[in-house]
């Protein structure tokens, strides 16, 4: 029998026989089928869950909540004081119970970074998928020695006399930056505002930059 692997493989392109998949692959592979025969998890729900963080759960939701953070005060107060039950207020679905989201306030003379020292810990249900750098080790362990000189590789500029607060994840707790509103956006309405928040925004590694300049009329 020939080994022409074109015809009914496509749901398990990682199996190519030339391409053995990597050892932490086969785990999930082999506790997905295990829980699967044991009618815990279906493959539907994984494929569900895989579905949402690729589609519909991202920064953009995160976004939201820190526009309505800048043009709401009693809003702001509420997230700041609590800001699980805030989230949730807003919307924000799929929050762990056993788990609470801290939102801490950038402002003229503090700064704030996140970081999870021990592996990855991340508002997921806010900023979807933690990115590479978030999970290395070089980040990991040089943005709580070196806040200011990690910043500055990421083109963030944090004056000297403002202080930096390094914050760091774990199981139980969760921080999300809620970042200065830029100059020169008073008239922008909330939607506006949220296309300006991106993701390193509010793990803190970078600044919320106003609009672009439209570009000149002919
Ligand atoms: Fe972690």
């Amino acid at each position: 029998m020939g080994h022409d692997h074109d015809h009914d493989h496509d749901q398990d392109q990682d199996q190519d026989h030339s391409d053995v998949p990597p050892p932490l692959a086969l785990r999930v592979k082999a506790l997905q089928s295990v829980l699967a025969a044991k009618s815990i998890v279906s493959e539907a729900t994984v494929d569900r869950i895989v579905d949402a963080y690729e589609h519909r759960i991202g920064p953009h939701l995160g976004a939201g909540v820190i526009a309505r953070a800048w043009i709401d005060p009693a809003f702001r107060e509420r997230l700041l004081a609590d800001g699980t039950e805030a989230a949730r207020d807003h919307g924000i679905r799929g929050l762990d119970p056993g788990v609470r989201l801290v939102v801490v306030e950038n402002t003229a003379d503090v700064h704030n970074v996140v970081v999870c020292t021990l592996c990855s810990c991340y508002p997921l249900q806010l900023l979807g998928m933690p990115p590479v750098w978030y999970k290395s080790a070089p980040y990991r362990s040089r943005v709580v020695q070196d806040p200011r000189g990690v910043l500055a590789e990421f083109g963030t500029d944090v004056d000297d006399d403002v202080e930096v607060r390094v914050w760091d994840s774990n199981s139980e707790v969760r921080y999300l930056v809620l970042p200065e509103r830029p100059a020169g956006t008073d008239e922008l309405d909330e939607a506006a505002l949220a296309a300006l928040v991106g993701r390193n925004a509010m793990v803190g590694v970078e600044h919320v930059l106003p609009p672009a300049d439209p570009p000149p009329a002919p």
